[in-house]
């Protein structure tokens, strides 16, 4: 047995597989073969592999978004199959002697430069289905997953570090736990796990070499240790423990359709934060009250391209159409910083978390913000959506943001397109420069999201993905905590309502404090609603602000 140690970053644990996943970046080095033919053979086996992955990812997403949204599966099945294709491929290792993956890459060049010159707006867009299929057969050939977990139980994903790209592919019914080396407790690593209420280690000095691969381990997120290849007493010792998690969750599915409201009678509404589409099933599970939180840059960050007005339309209807009339708040894309989309060709930065990103980036490029917005408007006369905007700090940006807001349904309404008309229109508090214009900003706006993750980091003056400041960081800060009454208090002072949406929303140990503050509603990963209900429930808010001397 080998102890491994490391920083949790959320609770729980985890019995199964170690699985060593790989980066999606795969350079292919042109290599000589002896044997072209064993080498063709090779080509084929990973072509079987490829056709056999799409088809799996097919039928799930027939599942999940239907046969429409799951075409692009099949097709991309023909494609790895074309004749034309196979014959290059074939004709390059023996022509060459060369391997197949720099056959493949070639190959998959000389297609993808050829469909991009094609007049046929259609036909363009085939050159990304054929850089897909290439990449796909080069992580068959490499053994690589490319994002995919290819694995037929679930898994301990150990990786160097993840990105936001990546995990937002990844198939989360096949992941048990995360084990990073890198990723700070702060990262979107963390948040993920929170929102799939799995544990998660950091900063974990883990072997990533292929012998990992497969080894029994067991994570547990209590203490911050991976066991690799447990004795028997401590595999005893932690399925016990396993088991007492899994009583604990059952006795909060029994608080599935109660209200969250106090012993004294205070609400709040707890919703739920979310980076895609596949998150609903969870938000729905968890019994959330409404979504606080649809990272929509996820949209953009699963792309190669800008997403189109119809792409994202039909997300966005997806999700307010899944909730039903419930609250669905969607953030306009928060790009830049530690989320990055190549096509997007952001300048290097020196400092990238102060620099052109998110509402900076929308307000510079107004054609990518105008065609976000009319997507999320046509979106809206499908259900109960609501818009917010992050990293704001002056009431120039919000008035500015309004105005494109109205050229918007200007258009909409000269294209006689549906939309809600009354609309919600928040703001993210996420910097000291919008705590201290609260009261000026909530006149302008419906509501407040506090973004407790980039707050802290600007207030602090601790870049959130910098592990090494991890021991600096205090989540507790009495500046940030009074940071968090003064945005309420100048919200209502307003005229808006106030929530939460960044991790501290979650931190149970201040639930009884949010709602003393006054907050109006606490939007957290899926996983965390119940456990916030637990505490809502059992909290006399009257009773503790006199324990606390606040009255
Ligand atoms: C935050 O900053 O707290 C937040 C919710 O936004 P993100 O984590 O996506 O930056
Ligand atoms: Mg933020």
């Amino acid at each position: 047995m080998n102890v491994l140690e490391g920083k949790a970053v959320f609770e729980g644990i985890a019995i199964g597989k170690l699985y060593v996943y790989k980066k999606k970046e795969q350079s292919v080095k042109r290599e000589k073969v002896s044997d072209a033919k064993a080498e063709i053979e090779r080509y084929h086996a990973a072509k079987d592999m490829a056709i056999k992955q799409l088809q799996e990812l097919y039928d799930k997403a027939v599942k999940e978004v239907g046969e429409a949204g799951a075409e692009i599966f099949e097709a991309h099945q023909f494609m790895v199959d074309d004749g034309d294709y196979i014959d290059s491929v074939e004709n390059i290792i023996q022509s060459e002697g060369v391997n197949a993956e720099f056959a493949v890459a070639q190959t998959g060049d000389v297609f993808h430069n050829m469909f991009i010159e094609m007049d046929d707006e259609y036909f363009k867009g085939r050159a990304t289905d054929v850089k897909d299929i290439t990449e796909r057969l080069i992580s068959c050939l490499m053994g690589s997953s490319s994002g995919d977990i290819v694995s037929d139980e679930p898994v301990i994903v150990v990786a160097d570090d993840l990105a936001p790209s990546e995990t937002v592919q990844m198939d989360k019914e096949k992941i048990l736990s995360f084990v990073t080396v890198h990723g700070s407790a702060n990262s979107h690593t963390s948040i993920l796990a929170k929102t799939m209420n799995i544990p998660a280690i950091i900063g974990c000095d883990i072997s990533l070499s292929d012998e990992m691969d497969g080894k029994e381990a067991i994570v547990d997120g209590f203490e911050g240790k991976v066991y690799v290849e447990p004795t028997t007493e401590i595999l005893e010792e932690k399925k016990g423990l396993l088991q007492k998690e899994i009583e604990k969750k059952e006795l909060l599915e029994k608080l599935k359709g109660k209200d969250n409201v106090t012993i004294d009678g205070q609400r709040i509404n707890l919703y739920a934060n979310i980076g895609n589409t596949k998150d609903l099933g969870l938000v729905l599970k968890n019994d959330a009250g409404g979504i606080g939180l649809f990272r929509s840059e996820f949209i953009y960050l699963g792309a190669d391209d800008y997403p189109t007005e119809e792409e994202q339309f039909a997300i966005y209807k997806q999700v307010a159409q899944a909730m039903n009339k419930k609250k669905v708040i969607i953030r306009t894309l928060d790009i830049g910083a530690d989320k990055q989309a190549d096509y997007f060709n952001l300048p290097k930065e020196e400092n990238p978390a102060m620099g052109l990103r998110a509402i900076r980036i929308c307000l510079t490029s107004p054609d990518i913000f105008k065609t976000q917005l009319r997507a999320i408007l046509r979106a809206s006369a499908y259900g109960n959506i609501s818009i917010m905007f992050p990293m704001i700090i002056s009431v120039d940006e919000v008035k500015r943001i309004k105005e494109i807001v109205s050229e918007v349904k200007a258009e909409l309404d000269a294209d006689g397109i549906s939309y809600d008309k009354d609309i919600e229109l928040g703001i993210m508090i996420e910097t000291p420069a919008a705590v201290m214009i609260a009261e000026e900003l909530a006149k302008e706006v419906d509501f407040f999201s506090v973004g407790t993750n980039d707050l802290t980091q600007y207030t602090l003056a601790i870049d959130r993905q910098n592990q090494s400041l991890d021991d600096f960081y205090d989540a507790h800060h009495p500046g940030l905590l009074r940071m968090l009454k003064m945005i309420v208090d100048g919200a209502h002072k307003g005229g808006a309502w106030a929530g939460i949406c960044g991790e501290l929303g979650s931190d149970l140990s201040l639930t009884k404090e949010f709602l003393a503050m006054g907050y109006d509603e606490l939007s957290v990963s899926p996983g965390r609603i119940l456990p916030l209900r637990q505490v809502v429930l059992e909290t006399n808010v009257g009773e503790y602000k006199k324990e606390k001397g606040y009255i």
